[in-house]
């Protein structure tokens, strides 16, 4: 069955209404991923998880949408980014379309850390606006989020930015990763900011922390640490997906 909404024809989409209202919306952000990843990284992953996911449950995946809020990389090269208000814009039109036609459970599946406030600020205001409620899930293996217990793989210390999960996670899905390229965090902290950091958050850039632009330790990752996160995320969101169904 195809399972992209755009592939799809107007009949075809009113065919799956009839029997499902269950819908997947990828997005991430197009922003650089330090020396060695594509800049579409968090775009790409979300969508090849949420292509996954579809194949596995049977319901559609929307477009993904390729930007998000990375103000933070915008001294980086190739990084395009979009301000809170619009993002949230963004996603409350995508939501509102979807809903119009009948897709009454939308999931959106994120792949960008800056982009989870804006879409839960869109979700607030769809669901007042109009009872309808959309979910907010990470696709990257998140310490609380859907497949945790497979971090325990990771031997890094520290991470979160084309670091070894995400690079593991790259090199699994095949994305362009230039392995020779991957190096540790070259870190800019200074020692106040390592002293506060996690305690005090404010408005810092990543340049101002990383010279390569990624976290933790990239040089560790393998494909077959990609691969059984990649599994274990895939797994635990279908199954989401599947007691949605009951609901
Ligand atoms: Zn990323």
């Amino acid at each position: 069955m195809e399972t992209l909404l755009y592939k799809l024809t107007w009949p075809e989409v009113e065919e799956y209404l009839r029997r499902q209202d269950i819908i997947l919306l990828p997005t991430g952000s197009t922003e650089q991923h330090g020396r060695h990843i594509a800049i579409d990284n968090d775009t790409f992953t979300a969508f090849e998880i949420a292509k996954r996911v579809a194949e596995k449950t049977g319901v559609l995946v929307a477009p993904p949408i390729p930007y998000g809020n990375s103000i933070h990389h915008m001294r980086f090269p190739g990084t395009i980014t979009l301000t809170f208000n619009t993002l949230v814009k963004v996603y409350k039109e995508v939501c509102m379309s979807l809903l119009k036609h009948g897709f009454k459970k939308i999931v959106i599946l994120n792949g960008h850390g800056g982009n989870i406030n804006a879409i839960d600020q869109a979700i607030r205001e769809i669901r007042e606006e109009t009872g309808a409620i959309v979910y907010n899930v990470m696709v990257f293996p998140m310490e609380k989020g859907f497949g945790s217990e497979s971090l325990k793989i990771l031997e890094q210390e520290g991470g979160g930015h084309a670091c070894e999960m995400e690079t593991s996670i790259a090199l699994y899905l095949g994305q362009r990763v230039l392995m020779e390229k991957a190096e540790k965090m070259r870190k800019k902290l200074t020692e106040f900011d390592e002293k506060y950091m996690g305690k005090v958050s404010t408005a810092i850039n990543f340049d101002e922390i990383t010279e390569n632009g990624n976290l933790g330790d990239p040089t560790l990752a393998t494909k077959e640490k990609g691969r059984i996160m990649v599994e274990a995320v895939v797994e635990e969101i279908s199954q989401f997906i599947e007691d949605l169904k009951k609901i």
